[in-house]
């Protein structure tokens, strides 16, 4: 566990070296970074989205990119979505949307965020879309919350947020949004986050998880599992089963590349698997993010710039 801590710490403190950036974008999609990213263009995340359609598994997408901080930028990435938005309907996938607020101008404008996001959803309501907002660091958390309470206050139902487990806030959050009957992802959280909000030590991350989930979905929220956990999964099926909780009020999520074959597995006993497909060429933070997860990828990642 200390080992891991410590890893992860790491891991997410060098991710943040403009050195260590440029080495790894320089050689990175060509090696470790496919198992996770989609490709660098949309064709290439489609072709992907596609295969997973096939083998049965819903899919969303992201283009990567976070902490935008000029206008004309969150402009460009806002038309970005639109398209990526029509070609997913235009082509029949069953995929819909996941992203950043701070891809859209939440780090310097809040006004400009919320007015790139009601585009955005307004634009996938009117083709039968959908857009997940995703949460980032707790600095952004209240601003998210409220952008997205905003936005169903205005009448979006084509919207869903997520919830991290690690905060000690969390429950008090479900509370807070649970009258609007939300559509939440709920996940344990991959940002490095102090002691002081929240939770250090795996375990306790792992039960407020569940006691979210539970109240979450006696509360009539809309859940999305999003965890590649076994012990989770198999509490959140048990609990379905147990209090004849419908298969039309959950689904499961993980991301592309991570235990794929426990995807199609979950897939095959009928329940809906989803999973997050992002695409794009600034890739960097998130498979950053995917290497403190687990140390393991790591030394995958590494042995394959090596071996170039
Ligand atoms: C669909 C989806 C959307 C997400 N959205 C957000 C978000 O908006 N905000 C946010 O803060 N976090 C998000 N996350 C990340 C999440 O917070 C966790 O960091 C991540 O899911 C790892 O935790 P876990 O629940 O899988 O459990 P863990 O206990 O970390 O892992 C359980 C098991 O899964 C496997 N595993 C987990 N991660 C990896 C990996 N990267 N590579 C290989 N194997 C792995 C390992 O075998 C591990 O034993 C998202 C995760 C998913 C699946």
């Amino acid at each position: 566990m200390i080992v891991s801590k410590v890893s992860r710490s790491a891991i997410l403190h060098a991710a943040e070296s403009d050195r260590l950036q440029r080495l790894v974008q320089g050689h990175g999609m060509r090696v470790g970074a496919a198992r996770f990213v989609a490709g660098e263009t949309l064709d290439e995340c489609v072709s992907v989205i596609r295969r997973l359609n096939e083998a049965g598994l819903h899919a969303n997408t992201t283009l990567l990119g976070e902490a935008i901080l000029d206008p004309a930028g969150t402009a460009e990435v806002t038309e970005e979505y639109e398209r990526i938005l029509d070609r997913l309907v235009a082509e029949k996938l069953r995929a819909n949307v996941a992203l950043k607020l701070t891809h859209l101008g939440l780090s310097f404008d809040v006004e400009r965020a919320y007015a790139n996001v009601d585009r955005l959803v307004s634009h996938a309501a009117a083709i039968g879309s959908f857009i997940r907002i995703d949460m980032e660091q707790s600095e952004h958390l209240d601003a998210t919350l409220a952008i997205y309470e905003r936005l169903r206050a205005a009448g979006h139902d084509a919207v869903g947020t997520v919830l991290q487990s690690y905060l000690y806030r969390t429950p008090d959050d479900l509370a807070r949004l649970l009258p609007l009957r939300p559509n939440l992802r709920i996940v344990k959280g991959a940002y490095l986050e102090p002691a002081e909000i929240a939770y250090p030590e795996k375990r306790d991350v792992d039960r407020a998880y569940l006691e979210i989930v539970e109240h979450a979905l006696h509360g009539g929220a809309y859940i999305a599992v999003a965890t590649h956990d076994d012990s989770i999964i198999a509490r959140v099926k048990a609990l379905a089963d147990r209090e004849g909780i419908g298969r039309d009020r959950f689904e499961f999520q993980m991301l592309y590349g991570v235990r794929p074959a426990l995807q199609r597995s979950i897939a095959a006993e009928r329940y809906k698997v989803l999973v997050a497909t992002p695409f794009g060429p600034d890739w960097y933070p998130y498979l950053m993010r995917r290497l403190a997860e687990r140390p393991a990828n790591l030394s995958f990642f590494l042995r394959s710039l090596v071996r170039r």
